[in-house]
């Protein structure tokens, strides 16, 4: 099996194009074939290196990796040429003289296509004439002369599609200007790049038609094709720009993880065949086959792929996830990076705060307290448990504080010891503990409030609760 991405580099790497991308890799390493990745660049206007550059960053950090390429569509337009020239020797193309403006001018008024205006014309003309404007240098284009009859093509999404031949109009397959058309372009490569399975969006469709034609007139064989449906918003409407980040690279940017991405964008238009959601990369690649790609539209649901992104975090290797977390933080002042230094510890605060984050700035945000001297206090934390009834928070503080004086700082003691004066106050836990987590998180929520007395230690912890009184008693 050979397979290929062939990303247009006139925009960054969207969605919908980097879920083409990694359906073809996945099919790929499932079957042990080959991913060769394509740059079509013909059209050079829009066209430009940036874009090319923003495409490879962006498959290189969701990790779908190449075997061949990246080829520029552009270095093969003498081959493209050369064929379209081969099919017009063969009479199966026809030289279009004619001023476009006015066959289209013509067309619209007759209420024909332009191609069969251009048809007729090229008829009337007579080869003789047609040499002789040709030999006197005349521009002109190059069209397909589309045989009658119908173009049957199986599609391993929709079955078997049946186009008439007489809604396909004779395609310009060479401009004047000698370039090549996409139509020809796409053929020519895959055809010389052995491309044996063409998977690609919805949009597509309309042109395979065409391109069948194509493969059948220069008597290439054809791949297998695959077209998958459009990725849509939870708008049920088309994914655009309107519904925010589209381009890959956003994600990435947003705390996004690679492999939650890819195992987000795999599930757009594919199943497992079970509920399996959460997958691996290597879990992926094993599951992946043709035969199970969904024939509706898939919705871009953002708060699936934070949930996902969740659990990938949560198996991602620590020390990549510190990586990340000092890289967010180190921009805080009282930031003190030495912390990151004792593992063991670093190792138990991931194991309480990886369950509570969704995406790596969520992961540093919640890890921020344990590493920051500076706690940020959350104004809505402030008023509910410190300011409505200072003089009760500032009691508990201190009671606290004495509860805990001298015992053992372990869960379980200070567990014990926290119950056992709330009960003795006659005041439920939670009467103490949210007076508590603001003094030493400086937020309505944290992780379980033993794990973090356990994780800032004794020192830290009650330096926090002791500046917590004195911070109420300055209010
Ligand atoms: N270059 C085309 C695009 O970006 C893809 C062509 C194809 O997959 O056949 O839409």
């Amino acid at each position: 099996m050979r397979l290929r991405f062939a990303p247009s580099p006139t925009g960054y790497l969207h969605v919908g194009g980097a879920r083409t991308a990694v359906f073809n890799w996945l099919i790929a390493r499932n079957g042990g074939g080959t991913f060769v990745l394509r740059v079509e660049d013909t059209d050079r206007a829009r066209s430009s290196d940036e874009h090319t550059q923003v495409i490879l960053d962006g498959l290189t950090w969701l990790g779908v990796d190449w075997d061949e390429g990246p080829f520029f569509q552009s270095e093969g337009v003498e081959r493209h040429r050369a064929d379209a020239y081969r099919l017009l020797e063969e009479g199966k193309a026809y030289r279009d003289f004619s001023d476009s403006e006015a066959v289209r001018a013509e067309a619209q008024e007759r209420g024909m296509h332009p191609s069969r205006v251009a048809r007729e014309k090229m008829q009337e003309l007579g080869a003789e004439e047609t040499e002789r404007r040709a030999e006197a240098g005349e521009p002109f284009a190059i069209r397909l002369l589309v045989p009658d009859g119908e173009t049957v093509f199986h599609d391993l999404v929709h079955g078997e599609m049946h186009f008439g031949n007489e809604d396909i109009d004779d395609l310009v397959i060479l401009r004047s200007d000698g370039t090549p058309t996409y139509n020809l372009a796409v053929v020519s490569d895959d055809a010389e790049m052995r491309i044996t399975h063409v998977l690609r969006g919805d949009d597509h469709l309309s042109n395979t038609p065409k391109q069948v034609l194509l493969y059948r007139a220069l008597g290439y064989s054809e791949p297998v094709f695959a077209h998958v449906p459009l990725i849509l918003g939870a708008d049920g409407k088309k994914l655009s720009k309107r519904h925010g980040a589209t381009a890959v690279g956003d994600y990435s940017k947003e705390g996004i993880l690679p492999e939650a991405m890819m195992n987000f964008l795999a599930l757009l238009g594919w199943s497992p065949g079970d509920d399996r959601e959460f997958m691996t990369r290597d879990e992926l690649i094993e599951a992946f086959s043709t035969d199970r790609l969904l024939k509706s539209a898939s919705v871009f649901d953002t708060d699936k792929l934070a949930w996902l992104n969740g659990r990938h975090l949560a198996e991602h290797p620590d020390a990549e996830l510190v990586a990340h977390v000092r890289g967010i933080l180190d921009e805080e002042e009282s930031f003190r990076p030495e912390l990151l230094g004792d593992t063991e510890w670093i190792g138990e605060l991931l194991e309480v705060i990886k369950p509570r984050a969704r995406t790596l700035d969520d992961l540093a945000d919640q890890a921020r307290p344990f590493l920051c001297d500076e706690l940020h206090f959350e104004s809505k934390a402030v008023a509910k448990h410190w300011e409505k009834d200072p003089t009760s928070a500032i009691d508990r503080l201190d009671a606290l504080l004495d509860a805990f004086d001298g015992i053992s700082w372990t869960r379980e003691d200070l567990e014990t010891a926290l119950r056992t004066r709330a009960a003795a106050m006659d005041v439920s836990a939670g009467k103490l503990i949210h007076p508590l987590r603001v003094s030493l998180t400086g937020n309505m929520a944290s992780p379980g409030i033993f794990d973090v007395l356990a994780l800032l230690g004794r020192e830290r912890s009650r330096n926090r609760m002791e500046d917590g009184v004195e911070r109420i008693r300055r209010r």
